[in-house]
């Protein structure tokens, strides 16, 4: 009967121990939905002349044939530029 009772007590603490990770888990989730907006921000994008990638907000933006693209400077934008103008 002792046997049973420790099998039970362990079931039902392993059991609590996972609902509080789900839980945790779960807050962690709601977390993520704050900083979602913050990636939003963050997105990374590649420059077209020197392939290096930086988020999207640092970018210079430069119009090329009508297409708006992002530069990571603006020595990479007047770069493409002159080459596809
Ligand atoms: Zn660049």
């Amino acid at each position: 009967m002792l046997k049973v009772l420790i099998i039970l007590a362990i079931i039902y603490f392993g059991y609590r121990h996972l609902k509080n990770k789900m839980l945790g888990d779960m807050g962690a989730g709601g977390g993520q939905n704050g900083t979602r907006q913050g990636h939003a921000d963050d997105v990374m994008v590649q420059d077209p002349e020197c392939g290096v990638y930086f988020p999207l907000r640092e970018g210079v933006p430069g119009m090329v044939n009508g297409e708006t693209l992002n530069f990571c400077s603006t020595t990479c934008r007047d770069a493409y530029l002159k080459k596809h103008s």
